[in-house]
């Protein structure tokens, strides 16, 4: 390979030149072979941060990424393999209704999940609330798994993008996260790694997401869809709002028993049914659009059809079951359940205008349903329970949320991020639409 210097390469980005691949690709791989710097990747980060980068650029970085680890190949199953992959928000679980839907209509879906990060919940957390549940299966039972029963669920493994990894802790302690070409970098190398034929994107906006703004979402939401185009892939995005938590519950065994009783169908007719709706309808409404592009269903509205059935008929809830067993949880697993639990109940009237998200998330963490470091330990017990959303009357004396969990002591803490979480007006105020838009190539 041809021999470049490093800081070269550095200066071209940060005057707003465009890299080539070749100069990426030196880059990249000496930086794995500890022959370019961390001090060196880091101000190219810095630099990219500062002066963005080509869809073209972006495109070679992401192909690079992806190649320094392996990549799996679903192409020869019978049926188009599916992922669906969500920015991060707190309370979103769809992805424990969506797998098991998705296989259970014939498509195959291989699913790698992350964990929580920041304020956000992560799937392999709420997975492994679940008694046993496995989600380090390696490469080989992860494809055995997607062949026979149609769907598996795992965390990243150090063979997959290895260059995401390392990458990604550095731009964790250099302030280059939050970059559009290298989050969709990030994010797409490890999907196109995963081998899927068809992606759909779940990106969030609002005051729980990592784009605020919808205006900013769709921007992310274009280069993802624009990488996976370019790469041969079937690709759309649903931008959709975290301006308030996702359906009733956020933690970890609490959105797994929301997802069952969505799968069961129960609790249709219980007060809290339209926060079951809400979790419901966007895991519909994504799971359709995998349908259709994987070419199970000719429109949305026969996906999501297709999709009602099979929740109608147990299929779902079955397939859900069979995935569990299938990744080594106990043959009848239970979810831990809560000693403690404390109302926080409204101090005016009014009818609720907005939420601080991320403040929810940071008081989920509080409760240990997340974690500060890595290091921490769960309580997978412990969770919020949502009472109001965007345009709700209050009433003085209500219940907001409802916290709870093994440890009483770590009540106060959330209890004082969330009195401050939820703004109320005097006047009604509109309540707030699931789905912003949709993009697509
Ligand atoms: N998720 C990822 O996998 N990578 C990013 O850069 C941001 C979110």
């Amino acid at each position: 390979m041809s021999s470049f210097i490093p800081a070269e390469l550095i200066r071209k980005k940060r005057f707003g030149g465009e890299n080539s691949k070749e100069e990426i690709l030196f880059l990249i791989q000496n930086y794995l072979k500890g022959e370019v710097s961390e001090a060196q990747i880091a101000s190219w980060l810095m630099a990219i941060c500062l002066k963005g980068m080509t869809d073209q650029e972006t495109a070679f970085l992401t192909q690079v990424m992806m190649q320094s680890g392996v990549s799996l190949d679903f192409s020869k199953l019978q049926n188009i393999s599916v992922d669906k992959h969500s920015t991060g928000g707190v309370g979103d679980k769809t992805s424990l209704i969506i797998a098991p839907l998705v296989a259970a209509a014939g498509l195959p879906v291989p699913m790698m999940a992350g964990r929580g990060l920041g304020h956000t919940g992560g799937t392999l957390d709420k997975l492994e609330s679940i008694e046993g549940f496995n989600v380090r299966l390696d490469l080989e039972r992860f494809k055995s798994q997607v062949s026979t029963i149609g769907a598996a669920i795992i965390g990243q493994t150090k063979d997959i993008c290895p260059a995401d990894l390392k990458l990604y802790s550095l731009r964790d302690v250099t302030g280059t996260v939050d970059s559009i070409p290298l989050i969709c970098a990030s994010i797409m190398s490890k999907k196109l790694a995963e081998g899927v034929q068809g992606l759909v994107l779940d990106v969030k906006y609002g005051s729980g997401a990592f784009m605020r703004t919808s205006e900013e979402a769709e921007k992310l939401a274009r280069g993802l869809v624009q990488i996976g185009h370019l790469s041969g892939r079937k690709i759309r995005a649903l931008i959709t709002s975290m301006n308030q938590p996702l359906g009733r519950y956020a933690g970890n065994a609490c959105e797994v028993e929301e997802c069952l009783t969505i799968l069961k169908n129960e609790d249709l007719n219980s007060p809290h049914k339209h926060l079951y709706f809400e979790t419901r309808e966007l895991s519909l409404i994504l799971s359709a659009h995998m349908l259709q592009l994987g070419g199970k269903a000719s429109t949305i509205e026969q996906g999501y059809d297709m999709c009602n059935t099979l929740i109608n008929n147990g299929a779902a809830l079955q397939k859900f079951y069979d995935i569990c067993l299938s990744q080594d949880a106990q043959p009848n697993w239970t979810l831990p359940k809560p000693k403690n639990s404390e109302l926080i109940l409204a101090e005016s009237s009014g009818f609720v205008e907005s939420m601080n998200v991320e403040e929810i998330g940071l008081s989920g963490i509080q409760l240990k349903a997340g974690r500060k470091s890595i290091s921490d330990t769960i309580d997978y017990s412990s969770g919020i329970e949502f009472f109001k959303k965007i345009g709700d009357p209050v009433q003085k004396g209500d219940p907001l949320f409802r916290v709870f969990g093994m440890n009483s002591n770590l009540f106060a803490g959330a209890r004082q991020r969330l009195s401050t979480a939820l703004k109320l007006s005097p006047v009604q105020t509109k309540t707030e639409k699931l789905i912003f838009k949709i993009v697509e190539p």
